[in-house]
């Protein structure tokens, strides 16, 4: 069943506090979709953007609700809910991850989708934004169950996307697997082999070198610079990691061959500290939450909260889990030099405001987490032309892109006195209101 959904209903902000994930979060649930509308206002009034550009940007323009069924292992019948919300094309078709968790909604999809078309353009990617996702525990479902919901979702979504118009890719709790079963099911349903229409592939299918660890690369990279702006040493700094899945995990790899001291991370399950101050050892880590599902209890660690984590005194912070970790309730609480947001999200207009004024430097999700979808964009290439690169060179391109959109988001912070998510917003939605004029409104 198809349902075209155009509402754009102000949705009234809500901030309060409830338990988050599987327990351990204290997470304020504010509207993401305000939190964009927000962010967006803010750079729209500095850099003087046309209002009418303005309202055009707030809303996406188009999303796709679907419900369909699934025949479980047992025999019955669930009908799950699934979203597709393409926000703004002016730079190229849309782009963005598809997220299976069971606090997927509209609003969090419309978000997650806008953020899309401004990390697209600060890093220079020729392509918009998207977002997609299935309300879903897939913890809850066994393998078959888990393919059969993917290739039906993949089957409702198949008219509303395409290597020309959107190309989804992994996020929360989807995988090379998932990527292999729409691409599978959407060439079936076409009648042709079509790897262009969704990134994060498997390599024996035509996915890219590098892109596994693309995301935590490319914030390794955004860490290191924003390192050397505020003159520290990333060799033997302190970091913790909240969220351990494919953005936190490699981060904490990378930026431990890079010489940085990872002492905390968390996930939903709990965290790990080390007592001593010394870094954890990553391989023990992954060995334990392979063994058991999480970190917590890890060899020679000692159990932490997220709540203690994100108060932890270190140089670099790294919520690389879900929205609104940070908000005015806990901002006050941070003391990291540095935060480089991993997840999409993880901090609250309001405490953007309170990390500002305590000067905390942030590294907005828009360029921290931009690797991810910068070596999409390398897959899709590799696929269109059916030409392959080695790692070196998707690693030597991403450094660039990234390096590139850090200097620009730091000088723009410069001119105009402002936050660095203001900056990279100023950047992104100039580069976007500027195709829109070329483009004109049609008809
Ligand atoms: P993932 O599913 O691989 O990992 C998510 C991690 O977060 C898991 O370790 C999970 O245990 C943890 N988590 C879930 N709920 C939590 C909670 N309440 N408290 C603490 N930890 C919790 O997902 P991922 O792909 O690593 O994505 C993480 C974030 O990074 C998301 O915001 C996503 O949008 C963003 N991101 C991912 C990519 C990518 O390429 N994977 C790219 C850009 C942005």
């Amino acid at each position: 069943m198809l349902i075209i959904s155009t509402s754009h209903d102000p949705i009234p902000l809500r901030e309060s506090i409830v338990c988050g994930g599987e327990g351990v979060t204290l997470a304020a649930h504010v509207n993401p979709y305000e939190s964009a509308v927000k962010q967006m206002t803010n750079a729209a009034k500095l850099m003087n953007l046309e209002a009418e550009l303005l309202e055009v940007f707030s809303h996406p323009r188009r999303i796709l609700t679907v419900h369909f069924p699934v025949k479980m292992d047992n025999g019955s019948i669930k009908v799950f809910t699934g979203f597709r919300s393409q926000h703004n094309h002016a730079l190229g078709p849309c782009k963005g991850g598809i997220r299976y968790h069971p606090g997927v909604s509209v609003d969090e999809v419309k978000a997650l989708s806008i953020w899309m078309t401004w990390k697209c353009s600060l890093v220079g990617v020729p392509f918009g934004g998207g977002k997609g996702g299935i309300i879903v525990n897939p913890k809850d479902l066994s393998q078959g169950e888990l393919e059969r919901m993917t290739r039906r979702f993949a089957y409702e979504i198949a008219p509303f996307v395409g290597p020309d118009t959107d190309i989804p890719a992994p996020d929360v709790y989807t995988n090379p697997q998932t990527m292999a079963w729409f691409y599978d099911t959407y060439s079936a349903l076409v009648g042709s082999d079509q790897p262009a229409v969704i990134t994060g592939k498997p390599l024996s299918l035509g996915g890219s070198e590098g892109r596994s660890d693309a995301t935590a690369r490319g914030l390794s990279i955004v860490v290191r610079e924003a390192a050397k702006a505020k003159r520290m040493q990333l060799k033997g700094a302190k970091i913790a990691i909240q969220g351990y899945g494919n953005a936190g995990s490699f981060a904490a790899e990378l930026l431990g061959a890079m010489g940085a001291k990872v002492i905390a991370v968390t996930d939903s399950l709990g965290g790990a500290i080390s007592p001593s101050g010394k870094a954890l050892d990553i391989k023990q880590l992954w060995k334990h939450k392979n063994e058991t599902g999480g970190v917590s209890g890890a060899p020679g660690s000692r159990k932490i909260s997220n709540k203690e984590l994100l108060a932890l005194d270190v140089d670099f912070l790294i919520p690389a889990a879900l929205e609104n970790q940070i908000t005015r309730y806990n901002a006050k609480n941070v003391k990291a030099t540095v935060i480089a947001e991993a997840a999409n999200g993880p901090v609250t207009p309001e405490a953007d405001r309170i990390l500002n004024e305590n000067e905390v430097f942030l590294c907005p999700d828009i360029l921290a987490n931009a690797g991810g979808v910068t070596v999409s964009y390398f897959e899709w290439v590799q696929n269109r032309y059916r030409y392959f690169w080695d790692q070196p060179t998707v690693n030597e391109r991403l450094e660039k892109m990234m390096v590139r959109a850090f200097d620009t988001m730091h000088a723009t912070a410069g001119k105009f006195s402002c936050d660095n998510r203001t900056a990279a917003y100023i950047v992104a939605m100039g580069r976007v209101a500027e195709a829109t004029r070329a483009r004109g409104i049609w008809p």
